[in-house]
């Protein structure tokens, strides 16, 4: 299992304590333009803070490594959706609170009639809701919460779509005001590292993180590595990114899902890369090596994701169907039928349609001679046509099996000036580094977001994992 020359052997991974990390204090020093940006948090109140809870698969902790509680209170305005002191903690002893998830096969009336709720109360909520959320299209995992005072009124009424969507009834004066409620999320910095046994994604989710992050991470390189292909057992992570956080009306967080990856690094047998997401100016922003350079090349490495390379590249192979012996100029992925295929970088569509043995076909010119071609495809993007711009990461079809194929997968391949190439060489730059007049802002926040990637201990998958 464990490569004997691999540089990050899992037990030389020992733990060492987690250092107390000072990130957002740090990160204060840098104002303005060229900043990391969206550090600027709100500190939970001591009991908020301990009361947070992940509504993720939730699990080992320890290797989130929540940021100390005792960080400098930072940006004293509160986030705008904390409701105003009056709506929101400590609500009346004498509020009576109905709270419950929708489940399957049942109602919004009959799962507030099921804890007790009185049928003229389901009727004032449904009729006063009904101009905002028609009852009927309560689904499954919707939740809701309902506050009546000790006279059975109904005080405030919370019916909650998605973690970050709600509609709200409240009671002002004698009416109510019904409103739609989008939460505004508040990031907490945290750190997620590991040593991969299986697969990143798996990596990621057994230390109870989203599935997100881990995709968001293979996002940040997908330029230099195809996370389909080239990761194995032994290889590490680490992660410094945003958690985004929501406050409930008791004044305690719920977790919602990782936000922005705010540093990375990727260590393995497709080598170690580190990038550091950075504002150019407000709201420009992207990642880039610790020598300012960008990550983003023209090509990515893969045109889709949730695959595995069925076959490489060669100047000799034996075809599958045909029993002959002859190159493949391609990288083959195999993916199940009506997988997204993108375009690796931004160009012109000049082919799509039926081609032969390449079955359905999209071919997409590239700056200097490059030639990108996507084959065996099930149908094309809706719309898709000769002559339209693509940019990357544009879905422009999808994995199916026409042509000469024995399964379904996709066939990429990359011609420069009429030759094949293998894509898994391309390696020319795209995106431009940072600027000079913003280097030393950069070098400082790098070396910064640097330490916290590197405090902390890296959590090494059990075997159990596996
Ligand atoms: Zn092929």
């Amino acid at each position: 299992m464990q490569n004997p020359k691999h540089p990050l052997q899992p037990e030389r991974l020992r733990r060492r304590p987690a250092r107390r990390a000072s990130l957002l204090g740090s990160l204060l020093l840098f104002g303005g333009v060229g900043t990391f940006v969206a550090l600027s948090t709100a500190e939970p109140a001591p009991e908020a803070a301990s009361s947070r809870s992940d509504a993720g698969p939730s699990g080992h902790s320890v290797a989130l490594a929540a940021f100390s509680p005792e960080l400098p209170a930072v940006s004293a305005a509160p986030p705008s959706n904390a409701p105003a002191p009056s709506e929101v903690a400590s609500p009346a002893p004498d509020l009576r609170i109905t709270e419950g998830v929708i489940s399957r096969g049942t109602t919004l009336a009959r799962a507030l009639s099921g804890q007790g709720v009185s049928s003229d109360v389901v009727h004032v909520i449904a009729r006063e809701m009904r101009p905002l959320f028609d009852f009927r299209r309560a689904r499954p995992g919707h939740r809701f919460r309902l506050s009546q005072d000790d006279l059975g009124r109904v005080v405030d009424f919370r019916y909650r779509t998605t973690p970050t969507s709600s509609y709200r009834m409240s009671l002002v004066g004698e009416g109510y005001s019904v409103r739609q409620e989008e939460a505004v999320l508040m990031p907490r910095p945290a750190r997620l590292s590991g040593v991969i046994a299986s697969s990143l994604y798996r990596a990621v989710t057994d230390q109870g993180e989203h599935g997100q992050l881990a995709r968001d991470f293979a996002d940040v390189f997908a330029w230099d590595v195809d996370f389909q292909r080239s990761v194995q057992p032994g290889d590490a992570f680490r992660i410094l990114y945003e958690k985004l956080y929501r406050l409930e009306d008791d004044g305690s967080e719920a977790y919602v899902r990782p936000g922005r990856i705010l540093a990375a690094r990727y260590e393995g047998v497709a080598g170690r890369h580190t990038a550091f997401y950075f504002e150019r100016e407000e709201g420009v922003g992207g990642y880039y090596r610790p020598d300012g350079t960008s990550v983003e090349r023209q090509f990515l490495m893969a045109p889709l994701r949730h695959a595995r390379i069925s076959s490489r590249y060669t100047s000799a192979r034996r075809h599958p169907i045909l029993k002959i012996t002859r190159p493949h100029h391609g990288i083959d992925y195999a993916a199940p039928v009506g997988t997204p295929v993108w375009s690796v970088a931004e160009g012109e569509v000049i082919f799509r349609g039926r081609a032969g043995g390449f079955g359905n076909l999209v071919k997409v010119r590239h700056s200097n001679g490059y030639v990108s071609y996507y084959s065996h495809l099930s149908r094309f993007a809706k719309g898709l046509r000769r002559g339209d711009k693509v940019g990357q990461k544009q879905v422009i079809g999808y994995v199916g099996q026409t042509g000469l194929a024995t399964g379904p997968h996709v066939c990429f391949r990359i011609a420069r000036n009429g030759q094949y190439v293998n894509p898994a060489r391309l390696r020319t730059p795209a995106g431009d580094p940072v600027p000079n007049e913003l280097f030393s802002t950069f070098r400082s926040a790098r070396d910064v977001l640097l330490a916290e990637l590197d405090a902390g201990e890296l959590v090494v998958a059990s075997e159990e994992s596996l």
